[in-house]
Order: structure tokens, then sequence, then C-alpha cells
């Protein structure tokens, strides 16, 4: 093997690395969640997508930060506002949360969704 074919295996390598390492997994994990899902936010139950303008986001259901599993099990996809909006309450608090939340989480969705209808106008 010369010196050039060794790059790029090690190019190869640190890529698939890459893939599978921290963030990688976790893409997975939403793609599957989404599926289970049907493409609902697990708080909200509006539509959200993994597509580079869509909003989903993977939520540790335990936040990583009160000591909850990075595993499938604890994870469920949401939107970026209802994501934003739970940080690190648990469930059971956060439910509380958006029964005052749910009413600003579609506002805020129905402003972002103009915005980007706006956006995608200009940018077709
Ligand atoms: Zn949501």
């Amino acid at each position: 093997m010369d010196e050039d074919a060794i790059k790029q295996a090690q190019i190869a390598a640190a890529w698939e690395a890459h893939n599978a390492g921290p963030h990688g997994y976790r893409r997975q994990w939403l793609i599957r969640l989404l599926a289970m899902q049907d493409d609902k936010c697990a708080y909200c139950k509006e539509i959200i997508s993994i597509s580079p303008t869509g909003d989903a986001t993977l939520d540790h259901q335990v936040p990583l930060a009160k000591a909850g599993a990075d595993a499938f099990e604890n994870c469920v996809a949401a939107c970026e506002l209802c994501n934003h909006a739970k940080g690190d309450l648990l469930p059971g608090e956060f439910a509380l949360v958006m029964l005052d939340r749910r009413a600003q989480v579609l506002e805020g969705r129905r402003k972002r969704a103009k915005w980007r209808g706006r956006y995608s106008r200009r940018h077709p």
C-alpha cells in the first residue's frame, strides 16, 4: 500500500467513525423514533421531519443532566420548540408546563412556518 492509499483508508475510517460516533447513533435513533411516532412530535403532536429544514430533534425523556441514560429507550423524537421548552425537566414536570406552553408552542410554530414559507419562495 502506498502513502496515498493509506491516507485514503484513514480518511474513510475516520468518516465511518464519525457516522457511527457520538452523533451518528443518535441520528439513527431519531430516524427510528420518527417512524414509530408517525413523524409526530412526542409532545405537541405536530408533524416534524429530519430534513435540513425539518425540526425533529432527539429528546432524552429523563435528561442526561438528571442522570438519564443515553439509550434509545430513554429517547423520543420532539420538535425543536418542545425540546427547548422541556430543557432539563422530567417528563411529568414537563407535562404540567406543556398545559401552559402548548398555546405558546403552537403560536411559535405558526410564525416559523410563515418564515419558512417565505424562505423557500426566495430559495427554491
Ligand atoms: Zn413539539
